[in-house]
């Protein structure tokens, strides 16, 4: 692939910036909300901090990582006053004690042992962690999370682990070969984030429901979303997934 200049793609990046936005603020409307209900998050994966800087200066408030490392690595370079800064991918137990107190959220949480480790590691430093909790909605085997029939019972088990409160519930749906697929997936996401709600458990608040990516971001506001993630129709293409 050729590649661009750093202006084609700061000039790219503002320019999807808009689009993104314009669709966010519409599938905000046709949900009965506004733009200002939905957070964008820019997914910043494999992206370099330069034009990770471009996109934060155009009013993005929020970022994601996937990993701990390749956060850490990037984190100094970053203009981050005012910005939020999650990780969303799978976590290692070993990789808990690097990440805990420098990120505000950390919303791939998928199993109650990783949830126990961020506990014990905030509660040593002090402070808590918000955190999502992953729900595995297709139930693929290879994917980490909970299961969306577990979870109603498991989130009581969750609400007893000192050190971090949780915030809400986050997935990444099957890649599905049609909309109207895709949609059933994101709308069972959305019952059991107001199931989950309706429960009233201490220390478990459903504030955030993060679905949605570059393909299907507008679905997934459609269906109650008010977070969405996005990265390569934000930043291009990325060269490893
Ligand atoms: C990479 C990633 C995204 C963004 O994916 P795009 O399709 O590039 O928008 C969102 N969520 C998670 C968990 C990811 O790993």
């Amino acid at each position: 692939m050729e590649k661009l200049s750093d202006d084609r793609r700061f000039y790219d990046i503002s320019e999807n910036f808009k689009e993104i936005s314009e669709k966010i603020a519409l599938s905000a409307e046709k949900s009965g909300r506004t733009a200002s209900d939905i957070r964008f998050m820019a997914v910043t994966k494999t992206v370099e901090p330069k034009y990770i800087n471009h996109a934060l200066s155009l009013g993005l408030d929020l970022i994601g990582e996937n990993r701990v490392q390749e956060f850490m690595g990037k984190k100094d370079e970053l203009h981050l006053d005012g910005v939020e800064k999650h990780l969303i991918g799978h976590l290692q137990t070993n990789k808990v004690k690097q990440i805990v107190g420098n990120v505000d959220s950390i919303d791939g949480v998928d199993s109650i042992k990783i949830a126990k480790e961020i506990g014990k590691i905030s509660s040593r430093l002090g402070i808590t962690t918000d955190i999502l909790l992953e729900i595995n909605i297709g139930a693929e085997e290879s994917k980490f999370g909970f299961t969306p029939e577990s979870i109603g019972e498991t989130v009581y088990e969750i609400a007893e682990i000192e050190g971090i409160k949780v915030k809400g519930l986050m997935a990444v749906p099957p890649i599905c070969d049609n909309s109207a697929k895709n949609r059933i997936f994101f709308e069972n996401m959305h019952q059991l984030f107001i199931d989950i709600g309706a429960k009233n458990i201490d220390n478990i608040s459903m504030e955030i429901l993060s679905m949605g990516m570059s393909g299907d971001y507008d679905e997934a506001i459609l269906m109650g979303a008010n977070m969405v993630r996005i990265g390569s129709a934000l930043f291009g293409a990325r060269n490893y997934r």
